[in-house]
């Protein structure tokens, strides 16, 4: 395998930021999220990032069509920009994995939104593997996630201490392996151990069983305490409601879209005022249906990464491993 010391990743994002616009993790001011690298700068490599990177395809705001009327002429420009080719360094096999989700959204089903396709296509994605829970957290192998290894991304890196073994997973991740190879040297490595998760949710079945428990009162109890404050949609990596809303001055205006969240009685909220989701309980619900039941049955997955941190930031520690325990926990008559 190739490897590259860690104390050379230094010199190899100062290459790579020449030729791609490079976004590393860094730990920002008191939440490490992915930021355009800079030579010198905070580069946080240990664990994963408190913020997604969703927004690198998915941004929080975004322009999406401006218009102009004239009399009774108009015009309409879609507002695509063209970034350049990008790369995106380190991230987590969980987050991988929502990214995977994001695109069974965002492209297939016969819908393409050419907003989040025309930055995804553009993206070099280099992964780096665990060895085990990154924060208490943790959850993602009972997610399925492989900790210590993505297959869907450019180029892989595994944890082996004090270097890092790389692995080509595209064709674009064999030409950028020979194209930096003065970085890498060639080793047999033995990969390490992967340590036990505390966290070991049992979702076998889980879909299934919530098909029979829309009306359950366990949606009653467990939503009591949620704030709808939202923290936990903001932060999930998988989450993807947004809004569409404009602005017009005089003869002109713009459409954009925003994040939203179901948590937020609003989001479902009516021209004529009916609410389909009134109260915590519906939108607790939906949250967790969505999670563990009607995306997997649209899509195949569970649309949960196990990244925990939504359990890290809960306010009042809504856990979902807790809530899927319970589940379990339920008889049917
Ligand atoms: S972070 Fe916690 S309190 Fe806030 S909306 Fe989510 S579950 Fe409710
Ligand atoms: S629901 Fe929570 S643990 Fe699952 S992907 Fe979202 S933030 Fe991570």
């Amino acid at each position: 395998m190739k490897t590259v010391v860690k104390s050379k990743i230094s010199a190899l994002l100062d290459e790579i930021a020449k030729e791609f616009n490079l976004l590393v993790p860094t730990a920002g001011d008191g939440a490490s999220k992915f930021a355009p690298y800079t030579s010198g700068g905070q580069v946080s490599l240990d664990g994963r990032t408190l913020l997604p990177p969703k927004d690198v395809f998915f941004p929080q705001t975004e322009k999406m069509y401006k218009f102009s009327t004239d009399g009774m002429a108009g015009s309409l420009e879609t507002l695509l920009e063209a970034p350049k080719h990008q790369m995106l360094f380190g991230v987590r096999p969980c987050d991988v994995k929502s990214i995977h989700e994001l695109d069974h959204v965002f492209l297939t089903k016969g819908f393409v939104d050419e907003f989040y396709q025309s930055k995804r296509d553009r993206t070099f994605l280099v992964s780096i593997g665990c060895n085990g829970p990154a924060e208490p957290t943790c959850f993602c192998q009972s997610m399925g996630v492989n900790p210590q290894e993505s297959d869907a991304v450019d180029v892989h890196l595994f944890d082996l201490g004090s270097e890092y073994g790389a692995v080509a997973k595209s064709e674009n991740g064999e030409a950028f392996l020979q194209k930096y190879a003065s970085f890498f040297n060639e080793a047999e490595v033995q990969l390490p151990a992967i340590s036990e998760f505390a966290l070991k949710p049992d979702v076998e079945g889980i879909t299934e069983k919530l098909q029979q428990m829309f009306d359950h009162p366990l949606w009653e109890e467990v939503s009591r305490k949620c704030l709808g404050c939202g923290a936990c949609t903001y932060l999930c990596p998988t989450c993807h409601c947004f809004d569409i809303s404009g602005r017009v001055a005089g003869n002109q205006g713009f459409k954009f879209r925003c994040w939203d969240s179901c948590m937020f009685s609003e989001y479902t909220r009516m021209a004529g005022g009916h609410n389909p989701r009134p109260s915590k309980k519906e939108r607790v619900r939906n949250r967790f249906l969505h999670k563990l039941q009607y995306f997997p049955e649209r899509y195949g997955d569970l649309l949960c990464t196990g990244c925990g941190r939504c359990l890290s930031k809960c306010p009042v520690n809504m856990d979902i491993t807790n809530i899927i325990k319970q589940i379990r926990e339920v008889e049917l008559a």
